[in-house]
């Protein structure tokens, strides 16, 4: 049975802030069930929900050299809906109030690298695959290369690193080379983990990774490009020859409209249940209840999620009659704008500014239309949500919206939502009009695109097995030079 480790910085529902989360959740369970033995690690932070913690077993207490420093490293295993987890315990650097954000970044994921690769011999599973995810865990292909690769328990491993999102890429003052990672200066250097001059988490694990994935096609083309690239554009197209492009899923157990039990009414495809859905989430938010399109977002609030061009056409947008609902937490300035516009117009906006999972699973079921006019965008799971739940998606044709969104041809009757090209705010409130007026004056059209958004599948199906072959080929071409190493002796 092929053996694969996850390693990432989040993963539901122990600790989430994004999409991230999501996928390290679902793709081993996808996996699993493809009968691939996946399994997943994180750091143990403290606001890992106490009826997990309470479920932790402790394996092992083992130290983890952290350059010169010997720190603690405590294993953790938590058997969960048939998968294996396993925590990374340090309270030093884990026991924070949140996930992310503080002084010591640079140390604390030097640490998690160095200790997951330290713990690997007491998992009681030799992995063949360390699958490694964004920024945090990119030191991990160089300190295997470097300090593991040799002992004869991390043989014939290989690591995949993926790009969840370029733009995080973890970056810190040189000096942190030999203070953290415990590395002389030959390290350093185009084909090192230098980066203008400073160490950078992300372009390490791009050089060192046997194979590099991102979680679209055309993201992986588009990150090639100086606009998409965020100055690492000419490293990847150095080794595009290792990149692949693989298209997120979603759990379909988990957001699943039939069964989902934070919505108010269970629906397949249904028009008037999903009406009905919309009518609870009026009353809850205390809009006006009556038949409007209701539009929304559930998102970071950032650059990246187009919050510019939606704060530019807000007030044009509310003075049509609709109704918009934003749940998000983010940048304070993009959080301003959008209270004052909820403010301004109380009887058609309202703004969340938080993290709420079951409310999000409301929104998506009582919406219309959800807005994503992203600047750019790897993958996005959030399109993927909403047309599950039958909310029509309006996106820029960006990275992973260009390849799951295909805006609606009123030639082919082809189409799952609608798009737009160039990121302006006009092009967006364009597009958002054309929306209304097939869900105001063209219903059968409206309702012939509200069932095609159920029609397509985005599932793991597909990309879990894109994915399976992907370590399957990484393993058997070490099977191959092996076998010509043998002929040659
Ligand atoms: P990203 O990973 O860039 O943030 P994605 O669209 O890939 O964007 O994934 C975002 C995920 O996080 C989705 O599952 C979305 O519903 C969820 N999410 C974002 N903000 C919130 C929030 N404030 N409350 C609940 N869920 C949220």
């Amino acid at each position: 049975m092929l053996k694969v480790l996850f390693i990432a910085s989040e993963c539901t529902p122990f600790a989430k802030t994004g999409g991230l989360g999501d996928v390290i959740e679902s793709l081993p369970i996808a996996l699993r069930e493809r009968k691939i033995d996946a399994r997943v690690i994180i750091p143990k932070y403290s606001n890992i929900p106490a009826k997990y913690k309470k479920e932790m077993v402790h394996k092992k207490t083992f130290t983890v050299p952290v350059s010169w420093r010997q720190e603690y490293g405590g294993l953790e295993v938590l058997q969960h809906e048939g998968i294996t987890y396993y925590f990374l315990d340090n309270e030093k650097y884990f026991k924070r109030d949140g996930l992310y954000g503080y002084f010591d970044e640079a140390e604390r994921f030097s640490y998690f690298c160095r200790g997951v690769l330290e713990c690997l011999p007491y998992l009681e599973f030799k992995p063949d695959i360390l699958h490694c995810h964004d920024w945090h865990t990119g030191l991990i292909p160089l300190f295997f290369k470097t300090f593991y690769q040799q002992q004869p328990f991390y043989q014939n491993i290989k690591t995949v690193f993926t790009i969840h999102n370029l733009k995080y890429q973890g970056v810190f003052p040189m000096e942190i080379l030999d203070d953290l990672l415990g590395l002389d200066g030959s390290f350093k250097g185009d084909e090192g983990v230098e980066f203008y001059g400073k160490v950078n988490f992300m372009k390490t694990g791009i050089v060192y990774a046997d194979k590099i994935t991102t979680v679209s096609e055309t993201y992986a083309e588009e990150i090639k490009t100086a606009y998409f690239g965020e100055n690492l554009d000419g490293i990847l197209r150095k080794y595009e020859g290792k990149l692949q492009g693989i298209v997120n899923g979603i759990d379909y157990k988990k957001y699943n409209p039939e069964t989902d039990p934070h919505i108010y009414v269970n629906y397949r495809s249904s028009v008037v249940k999903k009406q009905q859905n919309k009518t609870k989430l009026q009353e809850d938010l205390r809009l006006p209840v009556k038949d409007v399109p209701l539009l929304a977002m559930v998102s970071r609030l950032t650059r990246q999620k187009g919050l510019d061009l939606l704060n530019y056409i807000l007030d044009e947008l509310l003075a049509l009659d609709v109704q918009l609902v934003i749940l998000g937490t983010g940048e304070p300035g993009y959080e301003q704008a959008l209270r004052e516009a909820a403010e301004r117009h109380p009887q058609k906006m309202k703004a969340y500014f938080m993290f709420n999972d079951a409310l999000a699973h409301k929104i998506y079921a009582g919406a219309d239309l959800y807005l994503m006019p992203s600047l750019f965008e790897p993958c996005g799971l959030s399109q993927l949500i909403a047309l599950r739940y039958g909310a029509l998606p309006i996106v820029r044709e960006t990275g992973g919206l260009k390849d799951t969104i295909v805006s609606y041809n009123e030639q082919t009757g082809e189409g799952n939502g609608f798009s737009f090209t160039n990121f302006n705010a006009h092009d967006f409130l364009y597009t958002i009009k054309r929306a209304l007026d097939f869900y105001n004056n063209r219903r059968p059209i409206w309702n012939k695109l509200f069932k095609n958004a159920f029609k397509v599948n985005f599932s793991w199906n597909n990309s879990a097995q894109v994915y399976i072959a992907l370590y399957e080929d990484l393993l058997t071409k070490e099977e191959v030079k092996g076998k010509s190493r043998l002929k040659l002796f």
